[in-house]
């Protein structure tokens, strides 16, 4: 064959399935499920990490508060500076960060000032001190000094009254530091959101099991851990649940009973779907979805009495994938953020991507600085969905549309970084 009949041979082989929702479709249909929390808190500020704020935070001050010196130098009136040549300033006081000059500064006078320290009255200016003579009480200025320079006004970076963080906002180490420096105390937070999950399959052992031929160790639960731990979610591990109709619907109950949101994997693809939707549908309201998506084509969403369902795949890199496309923006929704999408760049690829139209690709991807300093992405190999170590070693998904073909070396793509859910 050469390549041209290759190539039409794998265009009929495509991977089309009119019964396939779209991850779009499957996104909405999701997203008009999920509601925030109703639960609130108030915790320390420390606590507050990684919590979503309740209410918008409005500051009851200004910052900063007083007007103050972004040089160590000397404070002066603007207007007593020498346009050209030099002019000697007496030296009246000083004002250091936290110890302020309680005098003011008048014509031809200035004061020592270090950075943060207060505007003494009278002074409008700050002459950096590598720019001054100084003999004693007396100090040289220069020419080349600009009136109102190297001093921050009170209220440049957040004004009194004015809102800092929005409602619904991801609390991370700027917003502690935020909160703190407008002398918060505490914060009010939606509750966290409380998740049980667990494992389904027979050939599934746990740490420490002796492996029977065939079996395997549970892998999809310590992703799952990791992820949700990292999303801030309260975790409840149910462990491995074999697969009888007794013990999944014990588990099912169990779990919606306690938990705001059950996640599983495995027991979702067809024929092993059947025996699972009869439990779910005996309990809840489950659909069965095929999503045009590689990996991660089966997944079923729903609710069980009032707690969300996620039904992942069973294949290791499937629960990944479908985690962070799906249960991600979900979750974050639940826990009352406003911002869930996953940031996504354009990067040229420096290997070539093999792929057939059909469904949304998920390939893992390096990204790393080209011989140039440019962003680059490059795939990390065999992409199979059980391949778990091609998720270890990438730090981003590649996505290829539905109807790629693949692509050449050095076209570009689209990429989800995995900021540090993966
Ligand atoms: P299933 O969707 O249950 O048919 O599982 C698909 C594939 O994923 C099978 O090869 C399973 O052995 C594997 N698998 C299912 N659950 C897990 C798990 N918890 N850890 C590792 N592999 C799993
Ligand atoms: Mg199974």
């Amino acid at each position: 064959m050469n390549d041209q009949e290759i190539q039409a041979q794998s265009s009929c082989a495509d991977e089309y399935d009119a019964s396939s929702l779209s991850v779009p479709e499957a996104l909405i249909r999701i997203n008009r499920e999920v509601l925030p929390l109703d639960g609130h808190e108030l915790v320390a500020v420390r606590a507050s990490l990684g919590r979503v704020t309740a209410e918008d935070v409005v500051s009851p001050l200004d910052v900063p508060a007083h007007t103050n010196s972004a040089m160590d130098g000397y404070a002066c009136r603007g207007e007593d500076l020498p346009l050209e040549g030099a002019k000697t300033f007496r030296l009246v006081g000083a004002s250091f960060a936290g110890a302020p000059f309680s005098g003011s500064v008048g014509a031809d006078e200035c004061v020592r000032i270090m950075t943060g320290g207060v505007m003494p009255a009278g002074a409008d200016t700050v002459v950096m001190q590598e720019r001054v003579e100084v003999e004693g009480a007396h100090i040289r200025f220069g020419s080349g000094n600009e009136t109102g320079q190297n001093v921050r006004s009170a209220g440049e970076d957040i004004l009194k009254g004015a809102k800092v963080l929005d409602k619904g906002k991801w609390i991370s180490p700027a917003e502690l530091g935020l909160l703190a420096s407008l002398g918060f105390g505490e914060v009010k937070v939606y509750r966290r959101p409380r998740i049980a999950f667990f494992s389904t399959g027979d050939e599934l052992k746990s740490i420490g099991e002796a492996l029977r031929p065939g079996d395997i160790y549970d892998s999809n639960r310590y992703t799952l851990y990791g992820m949700l731990t990292r999303i801030g979610a309260d975790i409840v591990d149910m462990g491995v649940v074999p697969d009888r109709r007794e013990n999944l619907q014990d588990a099912f109950r169990q779990a919606s009973k306690v938990a705001d949101a059950v996640i599983t994997s495995g027991g979702v693809s067809v024929g092993e779907a059947d025996f699972v939707k009869e439990t779910l549908s005996s309990l809840g309201r489950v659909n069965f979805w095929k999503i045009a998506m590689k990996p991660g084509r089966p997944l079923a969403f729903g609710r069980l009495g009032e707690a969300l369902f996620f039904g992942l795949p069973g294949n290791p890199v499937s629960v990944m994938v479908t985690f962070y496309e799906f249960v991600q923006p979900a979750l974050r929704r639940l826990m009352g953020m406003t911002e869930v999408d996953a940031m996504m760049l354009r990067v040229p690829c420096s290997t070539r991507l093999r792929k057939k139209p059909g469904r949304v690709e998920y390939q893992r991807g390096v990204l790393f600085r080209g011989e140039k300093g440019e962003l680059c992405v490059r795939s990390t190999g065999a992409q199979g969905s059980g391949i778990l170590s091609s998720v270890s070693q990438a730090n981003c998904f590649i996505v290829l549309p539905q109807d790629s073909r693949g692509a050449e070396a050095g076209t570009v793509v689209d990429v989800q970084p995995f900021q540090g859910l993966v």
